[in-house]
Parts: C-alpha cells; structure tokens; sequence
C-alpha cells in the first residue's frame, strides 16, 4: 500500500512540469488503475481487510459453546448436577447405543433431557465402533447410523458431531481434518444437517482425567478468543467428554472451570443451535 502512495506522490509533483495537461490525464488513470488494485486485492483477502476494520481483538465478546460428547456415560450424572446449579447452557452429542446399553444410562439421558439448560445433538448411534477409516470408508452406512440415532433419541435439532472427526458443515462454510469422513459430511449436509466440530479440546488420559488444569484451560480460551483464533471470530467451541466427571474432585474441576469463565464478561455460554452468534 505504501509504495502506491509514494508512487502517487511521484506523480503529483510532476505536474508542475511543461506536459502537465498530459500528466493530469496519465495521473487519473495511475489513480483508476491503483484503485482497482487495491480493490481486488482487498476481495482476495478478506481476513485481512476484515481484521482492519475490526476492533482491539482484546475487547470483543465472546461466545463460548461447551459441548460434552460420548454419552451418556459414567460422569453425565456429575455434568447433570453441575449444570443445573450454575444454570449455564451446554450441548452434549450423544450415543444412542450408550443410552441403550442399560437402565443407568437410559437414566441419564433422561436426566439431561429434563435440564432446561441441556441441549441434546447427534453423535450418531454406535460411535463409529471406534473403528473410524472402516466406518467412513461407506458413507452410506455411516449416514444411516447418523440418522438411525437421530430417530431413536428423537432429537429435535438436525446437529451432529461425527465420531473421531473434526470436520464443519455449517452455512455453506466447510473445515475437514482428515480425508477420510468428508464425503459422510458432506452427505449429511445434504440431507439438512449442521455438522460441528471444535476449536479446542480439554484433553483426558485413558483412564478420563483431566490433562490441562483448569487455570491452563482458561488460558488456552482466552488465548483463542484475543488472537481470534477460530473456526468463527468470537464463537469458541470447547470439546470435552463426559467420561472426564466420574470422581468428586473431577466434577469440582467442571464447576471450577465454569467458575473462573463466569468471572470474565467477555464471554457468554450458548447452545451449538445458536451457533454462530453475533453482538
Ligand atoms: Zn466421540
């Protein structure tokens, strides 16, 4: 941008010169010619003409979507007492064959649909078998297991999450994180659905603890929404699992976690189906 001033000027001052008639004529079209320049350039790069026109990244709201996958399992029942005494909004993507494996699960599905701050989504019926390159190697079967735990949970909402895939369908914008699950996306975006990954997950061992602290967590959220580093600018979408919840002291990190977010006005806590939200 500069260098087109600079050149500009060059051209300016060159018309007080003999040929300034000439130079006048040859000066509007440098100037058409720069502008359309500039132009194009900005429509090739809507990031950065975007991030010119935006705010100090550090003030902006953020809307923060804490999504809880895999159940139920052992640990819902804790993210079910927690969320109903701090009354925030969560999503949680479900299993239909965890909520079909006995009567305690069954239960706790039940209680999530109860809590008026939970919203159920689609993490399709068997969870892959966890055999994720079988299971998208037919994107026909893994639509149909897709929609078969859509209609066996009765979910209200056209929102899933594949198994053991971080990929985006959403308002005709798309993110894939592997080649293998793009066609399944892809159909099931056809076939109406919202398809939602992450931008951040609070990671656990095998045994389903916790591997960044809560203090490291905020950080890492805070991080994310100052550089504006997101699927959406001002949405962070937070994966967690629920099998991270089955001990006291685990379900006290979530409380703690919920806690320490609450403290900053920066963020508000929102159901995936509000997914993207504006100011
Ligand atoms: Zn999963």
């Amino acid at each position: 941008m500069r260098i087109f001033y600079n050149k500009f000027d060059h051209y300016r001052f060159s018309i007080n010169n003999k040929c300034m008639k000439k130079n006048i004529l040859n000066g509007i079209a440098l100037v058409a010619l720069f502008s359309m320049i500039i132009s194009l350039y900005s429509c090739n790069n809507p990031v950065e003409a975007e991030n010119i026109n935006s705010n100090s990244p550090g003030s902006s709201k953020c809307y923060l979507y804490l999504t809880f996958d895999d159940g139920p399992l052992n640990g819902s029942e804790n993210i079910d007492s927690v969320i109903l005494a701090e009354k925030i909004k969560i999503s949680v993507f479900l299993v239909g064959a965890h909520v079909a494996a006995n009567r305690e699960m069954t239960n706790y599905f039940k209680y999530y649909v109860e809590n008026p701050y939970i919203d159920e989504y689609n993490h399709s019926f068997t969870h892959a078998n966890n055999k994720y390159e079988l299971f998208y190697s037919n994107p026909q079967t893994a639509i149909a297991d897709i929609v078969k735990n859509q209609q066996f949970l009765k979910l209200p909402y056209k929102i899933v999450r594949l198994p053991g895939r971080n990929m985006w369908r959403i308002n005709g914008r798309k993110k894939d994180d592997s080649i293998s699950g793009a066609s399944t996306a892809d159909g099931l975006a056809a076939l109406g659905y919202k398809v939602i990954g992450w931008d951040l997950e609070w990671q656990h061992k095998s045994d389903g603890i916790p591997v960044q602290s809560v203090d490291e967590l905020v950080q890492e959220i805070d991080k994310r929404r100052i550089a504006q580093n997101s699927f959406t600018k001002n949405n962070i979408v937070l994966l967690i699992h629920d099998e991270m919840f089955q001990k006291k002291w685990e379900e006290s990190e979530l409380k703690q976690l919920i806690n320490k977010l609450k403290t900053n006005d920066k963020y508000t806590f929102e159901q995936i189906r509000f997914y993207p939200s504006n100011e």
